[in-house]
């Protein structure tokens, strides 16, 4: 079913009786050529590119719980492409040329709203180094622009700019940033992949994985035993545990990230606005809410739930930027499991076991990552070469230490990022 306007038209005239569910639910097949663990953003944008890509069909992914219902359905929905390293800045950059056409490419409105992001500075050494960023995206064929202090309050008039601690110097504003709806993002793309032939298994966990003489056979799941010629890895948050069941141990600690929403209000932020310095960031949903996080919870952990301390964290530091944020009232908070690298960059990779692949280590940022990472990582599975835009995020990087991308310049640990 293709969705426009006369469709919709139509089923609105007709009590709306037409639709039909956007994806099929399968039985498990005893086999495949390719099986994905893990039906979240990255999942099952790798199966709708490696169908529409690369014309492969016989392929499942395999969702322990529900379609949306991880990290993709959690998050605070930023899109950008203002990465500062070779080696991220490519990826990145790419990921956002496919969100600017997505919704069209999938017959499926993701939300994609470009509004523009504003990295807020307090001090002349931060305007400097974000003027090297500035410099590094433009290079890269992206947007930036630097506002001094005035430019800045023609964006975003409410900020408190006098604050004693932090008061705001400028800003570097990223135009083509901005959000996108995310479960429409997990929808939008299972529609997709159903309609070229992928099957998507819900509620079916992948138990165990099956090595043979260092070659992988398939998957032990609670619907049974599926056999496949490659398998991929791409459980995010769980990503650690579900590589220990080939006996593989990665490079990365599972953390909480929590996020907030008000309840709604009338427009009042209409750009995504990041406050570095206090680690908290903003923007309104479409909705109205103010949707807004902080940092890490600093400690590894596998719970979907976040500590008061952060929370009491997140809304000192909103208050520090925007005294005006104090009258909204905060609805809901959650949180979600962030797989963290020690170099808070992405692994898209083979592994040392034949047939199986690994994508992973998004860290807070994975969701602008999808289109992106779904489009390298389905590359791989099908050529068994790494795309020109991921080919930095090797797995070997941490054993032998080349290659390293320290976005972020926290060095080589994880909860400094
Ligand atoms: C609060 C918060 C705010 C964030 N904000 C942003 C942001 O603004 N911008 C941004 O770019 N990123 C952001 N992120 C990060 C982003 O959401 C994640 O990096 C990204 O969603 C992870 O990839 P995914 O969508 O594939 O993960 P998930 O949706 O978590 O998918 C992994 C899936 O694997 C499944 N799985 C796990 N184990 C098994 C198993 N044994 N068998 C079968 N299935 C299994 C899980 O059930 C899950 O559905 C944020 C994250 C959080 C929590």
């Amino acid at each position: 079913m293709t969705y426009n306007a006369l469709r919709l038209l139509k089923e609105g005239l007709t009590g709306n009786k037409g639709w039909k569910p956007v994806w099929r639910d399968p039985m498990p097949r005893a086999e495949y050529d390719i099986v994905i663990i893990g039906g979240g953003g990255h999942g099952l944008a790798t199966a709708y590119y490696l169908a529409r890509e690369h014309g492969l069909k016989n392929i499942a992914v395999l969702e322990k719980g529900y379609i949306g219902g991880g990290s993709i359905g959690r998050n605070t929905t930023i899109v950008r492409a203002n990465y500062f390293l070779p080696g991220n800045s490519e990826f990145y950059s790419h990921s956002l040329k496919l969100w600017e056409g997505l919704s069209a490419d999938l017959n499926y409105n993701v939300m994609h709203s470009q509004r523009g992001l504003i990295n807020l500075f307090h001090s002349d050494g931060q305007r400097d180094a974000f003027v090297r960023r500035g410099n590094a995206m433009i290079n890269q064929g992206d947007d930036a622009v630097l506002l001094d202090r005035d430019g800045v309050r023609q964006h975003l008039p409410y900020l408190d700019f006098d604050n004693i601690r932090f008061p705001v110097y400028g800003g570097l504003l990223h135009p083509r940033g901005g959000t996108a709806r995310h479960d429409a993002v997990a929808w939008g793309y299972a529609r997709g992949a159903d309609r070229r032939g992928v099957d998507l298994i819900q509620q079916c966990e992948v138990t165990g994985i099956d090595v043979k003489g260092g070659r992988v056979q398939g998957v032990s799941t609670t619907r049974g035993v599926i056999r496949a010629k490659k398998v991929a890895i791409v459980t995010a948050g769980r990503s650690g545990q579900v590589a220990a069941m080939a006996g593989l141990r990665l490079p990365i600690e599972s953390h909480v990230l929590q996020a907030f929403v008000t309840e709604g209000l009338k427009p009042i932020i209409d750009h995504v606005v990041s406050f570095g310095m206090g680690h908290f960031y903003i923007s309104q949903s479409d909705k109205g809410g103010l949707v807004f996080g902080g940092d890490l919870d600093f400690y590894a952990s596998y719970a979907s739930r976040g500590n008061l301390p952060m929370k009491e964290h997140v809304m000192d530091a909103a208050m520090t930027l925007m005294p005006v944020i104090g009258q909204a009232k905060v609805l809901r908070s959650w949180g979600g499991i962030m797989d963290m690298t020690p170099d808070g960059s992405p692994i898209i990779d083979r592994t040392d076991i034949d047939g199986l692949y690994i994508d992973c280590g998004w860290c807070y940022g994975g969701f602008k990552a999808v289109p992106g990472s779904g489009f390298a990582l389905a590359h791989l599975l099908a050529t068994d070469r790494p795309h020109d835009t991921a080919a930095g995020f090797r797995l070997d990087r941490f054993r032998t230490g080349a290659g390293l991308m320290d976005e972020e310049g926290t060095g080589a640990q994880h909860n400094l990022h």
